[in-house]
């Protein structure tokens, strides 16, 4: 009987094996994980499950039966140690297991500040898995005094946790704006406004130079020279694909594990999805960090593993709950050329990324609409011109 074993029990890891059995794959899956949990979502994680408002159940993306019932092997709490793709093998410890067909959705893992600045303090904490924000939850006490280290949109999500739930906010951006990495001007002064309402003190342009404390951190010294007292840190400076088991077994890595259009790896009968893996779009080459991508390329991955021999097309899009504020983001920005806001009521704005006259994305705050279809003329390569987008009273739906 063909054998699949899926590496990394998270939202990819849990599509791919379940499109294997939608697809009617009818051999051995075994889906390891090293978490103590079945797979579930992340992004409530710093929003509405570290607000306190979603139960534990409601994160899993299937209940635990699940997998049993479509005879799916889930091993969690298990370490993948090595893969030997010459052998079709993989290594749990002592133990060895082989495989047909192999895939990676090992995700990626949280960046750390240097123990030599004080990042191995007690209270200097990450937002990456459950155990992390089981562990961080308790101390977002009314009153209590947080140091946010990097204004992407998981300091800024749990930025705004911390505040609605009475916290004293201090965030620290390095880079000269919030969101500098990933929006333009326009969508950091948003965010900034948005945070500074409800009480946050953004810093920009000044970083981090080190905590200090005995055992537990208790204050942080800024590279403007002021220090802070604070009770703990929330660290958000991005991600790194975890590849440390691709790169052991040889395969090709390229900013993640490299992937085909098929999301084929380097070596014969491994492929990888998710977090961890680069592919080819659009005459490039690009890794997603977002839900949306983890699952459609794991879906594509099963189909393929079925011998579907289909082309992954990325649409990104991605979103993010700050307050009141639904931010949704269609297409890729990079490389723009001029961004375009349409105004809207209220909070309701729509920022429009341009290349020249190509339309590349939109930043859409609680504007389904835009957003909709930004998304859909983006998909269809189809550019508005950009008059008519800055015309709150121009109907977009009509270029449609
Ligand atoms: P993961 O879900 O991280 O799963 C990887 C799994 O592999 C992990 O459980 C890991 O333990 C396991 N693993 C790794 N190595 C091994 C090994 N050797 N042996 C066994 N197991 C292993 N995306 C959005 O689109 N919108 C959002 O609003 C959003 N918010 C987010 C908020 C937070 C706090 C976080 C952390 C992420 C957020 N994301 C969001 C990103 C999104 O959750 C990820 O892109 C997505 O989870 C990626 O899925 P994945 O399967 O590639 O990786």
């Amino acid at each position: 009987m063909r054998h699949v074993i899926v590496i990394g029990a998270g939202q990819a890891g849990a599509s791919c094996v379940a499109k294997l059995r939608a697809g009617g794959f009818d051999g051995s899956i075994t889906l390891i994980g090293a978490e103590a949990v079945p797979p579930y979502q992340r992004p409530p994680l710093s929003k509405a499950y570290l607000m306190g408002e979603m139960a534990l159940e409601r994160l899993f993306l299937r209940p635990l039966s699940f997998y049993d019932e479509q005879g799916i092997t889930l091993r969690l709490e298990t370490q993948v140690t090595g893969i030997d793709p010459a052998a079709q093998s993989v290594s749990l410890g002592d133990e060895t297991l082989y495989y047909d067909d192999l895939v990676l959705t090992t995700g990626s893992v949280p960046r750390r500040l240097p123990a030599a600045i004080g990042g191995t303090l007690e209270g200097v904490c990450v937002v990456r898995d459950l155990v992390d924000v089981d562990a961080m939850a308790p101390r977002f006490v009314k009153g209590a005094r947080v140091l946010i280290v990097g204004g992407g949109y998981i300091g800024l999500e749990a930025a705004s946790v911390a505040a609605k739930l009475g916290l004293k906010v201090t965030l620290v951006e390095m880079a000269e704006r919030i969101l500098q990495r990933v929006a333009a001007p326009q969508t950091s002064d948003y965010f900034r406004a948005l945070h500074r309402e409800h009480g946050v003190d953004i810093r920009e342009g000044v970083g981090l130079e080190r905590l200090s404390g005995e055992g537990h951190v208790h204050a942080a010294r800024l590279s403007d020279g002021s220090e802070l007292p604070v009770d703990f840190v929330i660290v958000g400076v991005g991600i790194a694909p975890a590849t440390a088991l691709a790169e052991t077994a040889g395969l090709a890595l390229d900013n993640g594990i490299a992937t085909d259009s098929k999301g084929r790896t380097s070596a014969p009968h491994v492929w990888a999805a998710g977090d961890c893996a680069s592919f080819p779009y659009r005459g490039g080459r690009i890794r997603l960090e977002s839900v949306p991508n983890a699952i459609e390329q794991a879906e594509i991955v099963a189909e393929n593993i079925m011998g579907a021999e289909k082309d992954y097309e990325a649409k990104p899009w991605f979103w993010s709950d700050q307050y009141d504020v639904k931010l949704q983001i269609a297409g890729l920005n990079s490389g723009y050329t001029s961004v375009v806001e349409r105004p809207g009521i209220g909070r309701t704005a729509s920022f429009w990324y341009y290349l020249g006259e190509e339309l590349l994305a939109v930043d859409a705050m609680n504007d389904p609409r835009a957003y909709m279809i930004g998304k859909r003329l983006i998909e269809a390569r189809r550019s508005p011109d950009p008059a008519m987008v800055r015309d709150p009273d121009a109907d977009l739906k009509a270029l449609l």
